[in-house]
């Protein structure tokens, strides 16, 4: 029997909604915990260090790396991101199933080291969808969004290595719908 939880990998284009649908399953549910990356892009508006992000420089971060802290790391848009290492093994430990929320790089380092990790994939419903996203967040310049659009165009070669893929049109029926995939993949795991 598999006391440990599950390690979750969740990708999906920038502005896909993937984050709201993280917060919204771990209001739900008590069971998930979601693991907090360390970047060195700077904070949004309203962003908070140590709750979206723990915001770091470079320089911090590469030590980071050489220090072996983060299970993998990527470079988007010219920033790092990574995910640190304790917190993860941690929760896990403790039974928990850990969410990432990290890009496809990342994502397909994690699933080497972990073969049994979830890869799930959100995607926006169109792209002219995803654009209006990026555009109405208003968190970006016309610049970056550009940048993130080419970046979402290139990911999409990625995509064949998830396990599952939801298309987030209606967000109840998406944390539904990852909430169930997850239950589903522990009964597996479970009967394995
Ligand atoms: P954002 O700047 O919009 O917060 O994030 C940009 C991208 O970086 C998103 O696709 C997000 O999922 C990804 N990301 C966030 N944290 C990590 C991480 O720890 N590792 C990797 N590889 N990607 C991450």
């Amino acid at each position: 029997m598999n006391t440990h939880g599950i390690l979750i990998v969740v990708s999906g284009f920038s502005g896909s909604g993937k984050g709201t649908i993280m917060k919204e399953l771990l209001k739900r549910y008590d069971n998930y915990a979601l693991s907090i990356s360390a970047t060195t892009r700077a904070p949004r508006e309203g962003e908070t260090d140590g709750r979206e992000y723990f915001f770091k420089t470079r320089e911090e971060f590469e030590k980071m790396i050489a220090k072996e802290e983060l299970i993998e790391y990527a470079e988007y848009v010219n920033n790092y991101y990574g995910t640190p290492r304790a917190y993860v093994e941690e929760q896990l430990t403790a039974g928990k199933d850990v969410i990432l929320e990290i890009e496809i790089q990342g994502a397909l380092k994690v699933k080497k080291k972990f073969p049994d990790t979830l890869l799930l994939f959100v995607t926006p419903p169109s792209a002219e969808e995803l654009r209006k996203r990026l555009i109405g967040r208003g968190t970006e310049t016309m610049e970056v969004i550009e940048q993130r659009m080419q970046r979402a165009i290139e990911e999409s070669d990625g995509m064949e290595s998830y396990d599952y893929y939801v298309i987030n049109d209606d967000l109840d029926t998406c944390v539904d719908e990852v909430h169930r995939i997850i239950q589903a993949e522990h009964n597996r795991s479970t009967r394995n």
